[in-house]
């Protein structure tokens, strides 16, 4: 294949400042020397590589739009940036980082004591320790507020009792952000690996995100200090601004597996020949690869304007949820159409648009469903909620 240049039909580098520009290119080599080679293995393998995991952390990659304790500080499109890059390699990588960034850091940053900030924030940012967000449980998924997790208060300490599921990196995380009910209001806890009652088993089978690790959160009469409740905020609010912030990522991180699949497509469309010619000579082809360009430019002015709005200060939540669902539903359906463009090749995994396909199922689902976003919408235009 040839050598990945990006997609910048609308050259939008030009609205980039240099260290945007910097931050994008060398994630983008990292991906291609580091990434790329070891991938489909892990993926098959279903494996999480940790080595990579180490090599984000030396980017600085973690908390990369957080200020101080260990954060670089940059803007949210450098942010946004670094998440399409990572999923131009697999989306597990950056749901890693986005875990870790906007649904662990991000809360301690926002809502953390003082003391929780310096002793988390730091070892976070070096992935010394790694943290997951224990929102979603085996009945409530789109429906969070219906938790039933809940937290006691027992005097001396606070007892959990309940179970997440589907979490990212549950199973080696050294740190849970979970959501739970104290008194029938949501609060957030700081759950660590060894307290007593808390065990995170592995799911395993997954046809999607085989490289991430994905897990079961129990909470059996656990026990934790009454220092590790989240003191800044209550309510649902606390988990939707997490995903807020990781949505926005998604929404530039899905343009980064659209543009792998249609770099492979564009490639492959000149190398092959049918009727002795070029299939991007035939005009259905050739349909098929200016409507990956049209969306991926669409995604990618809709994702900016995003960051410079999030930046600002200005950005809603129905903004994200334009953008996270528009991005994800233009990357699954553009990693089909690459699959079509290679023919039998495309089941392949010689190259990668299986992977990113199945990848974008969960991507679909996950940070909010494409359907609850629409429905997001229908609630902003309307004034009307059709879902609570
Ligand atoms: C690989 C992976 C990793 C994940 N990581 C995490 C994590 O780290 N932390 C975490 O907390 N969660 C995580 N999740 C969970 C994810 O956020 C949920 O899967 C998601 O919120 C959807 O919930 P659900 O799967 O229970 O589907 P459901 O809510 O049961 O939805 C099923 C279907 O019904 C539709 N539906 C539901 N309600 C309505 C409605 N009112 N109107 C119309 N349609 C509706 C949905 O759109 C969907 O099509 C992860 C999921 C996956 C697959």
């Amino acid at each position: 294949m040839s050598k990945f240049v990006g997609s910048d039909f609308y050259d939008v580098d030009s609205l980039l400042t240099d260290e945007e520009r910097l931050v994008r290119d060398t994630v983008r080599r990292w991906v291609d020397d580091e990434v790329l080679p070891v991938i489909e293995a892990a993926w098959r393998d279903e494996r999480l590589p940790m080595e990579l995991v180490r090599g984000m952390a030396d980017l600085g990659l973690l908390g990369v739009n957080l200020e101080g304790y260990g954060c670089p500080g940059m803007s949210s499109v450098a942010y946004g940036l670094v998440a399409q890059e990572l999923e131009r390699g697999d989306s597990g990588l950056r749901s890693f980082v986005s875990v870790q960034s906007s649904l662990v850091m991000y809360p301690i940053h926002s809502f953390g004591s003082e003391d929780q900030k310096q002793r988390f924030l730091p070892g976070l940012a070096s992935a010394e320790l790694i943290g997951c967000f224990g929102l979603t449980e085996p009945d409530h998924g789109s429906d969070p507020g219906g938790m039933v997790t809940k937290a006691v208060d027992r005097g001396d300490h606070y007892q959990i009792d309940g179970a997440k599921m589907w979490i990212t990196n549950g199973s080696i995380a050294d740190l849970a952000v979970v959501w739970a009910k104290l008194d029938g209001v949501v609060h957030g806890f700081i759950v660590l690996r060894d307290d007593p009652g808390f065990t995170a088993p592995l799911m395993k089978g997954k046809h999607s995100l085989r490289a991430s690790v994905t897990s079961e959160l129990v909470f059996d009469g656990c026990r934790i200090p009454k220092d590790r409740i989240l003191p800044g905020v209550t309510g649902l609010k606390g988990p939707l601004s997490c995903l807020t912030s990781a949505r926005y990522g998604i929404s530039w991180g899905a343009l980064g597996a659209a543009m792998a699949c249609f770099h492979a497509a564009a490639d492959y469309a000149k190398e092959r020949t049918q009727f002795a010619r070029p299939i991007g000579s035939f005009q259905l082809v050739q349909d098929k690869l200016a409507w990956m360009l049209r969306e991926i430019t669409k995604g990618q002015l809709l994702s900016l304007q995003l960051g410079r709005l999030k930046d600002a200060g200005k950005m809603r939540h129905e903004q994200v949820s334009l953008a996270k669902m528009n991005n994800v539903d233009i990357a699954r359906d553009i990693a089909r159409m690459s699959r079509d463009i290679h023919g039998a090749n495309g089941i392949m995994d010689e190259y990668p648009i299986m992977r990113h396909m199945a990848n974008l199922e969960s991507v679909y689902t996950y940070e909010g469903t494409h359907d609850i976003h629409n429905l997001v919408l229908g609630r902003y235009v309307t004034g009307l909620s059709a879902f609570v």
